[in-house]
């Protein structure tokens, strides 16, 4: 044990809905919980706008004040939430191992995983050069939309994230086109409605993006029709990218069973994963639902599991497999 270790009886890791709410239920069953709140303190919803589906708000509300709310309900139940990244983990055996940044080793007799997931990006050699100091490249139209006010955007993807964005664009910039790689959008009908009537979004299906031009920044990109094997240049000053996520989960390669995509697998019904005393919640677990509200119910489970497995297994060396 490092000079600088620090033992705890529940250790979450992440801080968006799932982290919270599994920090709000180990607090009240006095497990004491530390979280470690990772690179982007209360997750995604952080980057979003107005949050209309989470029940108890019926006039909506936007997403950081949410979590800012989250964040207060479970400070003031008894939660220690601490600014820091989770970067390495020893999960081999009981009690696990947590590296935070670099430095700090923490001792935990359980740990809930609340790592989410981050946007994917298309992997082109010029998105690269323009993804930082504000070059013109971007995976969140509400963080960044501003910047472009009454210029031409262009955002990828076609499900319910590159609609809501385009929406969002449509209402601060003159024109955004949107650059379908299928010829249908993946999104919710009611979304695909609403850039369709948006008069000032123009979508341009089987198109992928072959180029984004510019100098220090962004003014223009080469999209390819594949069907009809031709290119069109579009004049753009900003261009967003809204093509799904990748989970957080590289830190437990190796001790938790993930699947194909990096998602971590849990025991159906429950939070566990295949280790005892590690559990999983949230988006790092869910590509099925991704929802604020099903986050936060799967942080409840992964709390009220975490409770019962410590009652019943007390903290011991060597680990047995859930038999995932
Ligand atoms: P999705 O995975 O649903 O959609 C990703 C989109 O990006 C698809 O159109 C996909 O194309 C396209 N895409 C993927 N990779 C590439 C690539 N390399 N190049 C070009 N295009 C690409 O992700 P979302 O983030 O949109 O949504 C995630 C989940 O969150 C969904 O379940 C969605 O319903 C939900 N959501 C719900 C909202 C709401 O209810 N208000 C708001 C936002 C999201 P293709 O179709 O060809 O695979």
């Amino acid at each position: 044990m490092s000079e600088q270790a620090e033992h705890v009886e529940c250790l979450i890791i992440g801080s968006g809905p799932a982290g919270f709410t599994a920090a709000i239920y180990a607090a009240r069953a006095d497990m004491k919980p530390v979280m470690y709140e990772g690179l982007q303190p209360g997750g995604q919803l952080t980057i979003t706008t107005e949050v209309e589906n989470y029940p108890g708000f019926p006039h909506g509300i936007e997403g950081p004040e949410m979590m800012t709310l989250f964040k207060e309900q479970a400070t003031r139940l008894g939660a220690d939430i601490r600014f820091g990244l989770a970067t390495a983990t020893d999960l081999s055996k009981r009690p696990f191992r947590v590296t935070v940044d670099e430095t700090k080793e923490i001792i935990a007799d359980t740990v809930i995983i609340a790592t989410g997931a981050s946007a994917k990006w298309l992997g082109i050699p010029s998105e690269e050069k323009f993804k930082s100091n504000g070059g013109g490249v971007s995976a969140c139209a509400v963080c960044d939309g501003f910047f472009y006010r009454g210029k031409e955007v262009a955002i990828v993807g076609g499900g319910d994230t590159a609609c809501e964005e385009a929406s969002y664009l449509a209402k601060i910039c003159k024109k955004v086109y949107m650059i379908v790689r299928k010829d249908h959008l993946r999104a919710s009908k009611a979304m695909q409605h609403r850039v369709e009537n948006t008069p000032n979004i123009e979508i341009l299906y089987t198109s992928t993006t072959k180029e984004i031009l510019g100098d220090q920044v962004v003014d223009g990109a080469i999209i390819t029709n594949t069907e009809t094997n031709s290119d069109r240049k579009l004049d753009i000053q900003g261009f967003f990218v809204a093509i799904g996520h990748t989970p957080n989960t590289t830190i437990f390669k190796g001790f938790i069973d993930l699947d194909e995509q990096g998602y971590i697998k849990t025991i159906p019904g429950t939070t566990r994963t295949n280790i005892p005393g590690v559990f999983a919640c949230g988006d790092a677990q869910d590509k099925v639902y991704r929802q604020a509200v099903t986050a936060a119910g799967t942080g409840c489970m992964a709390a009220l599991d975490a409770e019962r497995f410590l009652a019943e297994q007390p903290v011991e060396e060597g680990v047995q497999g859930n038999g995932l």
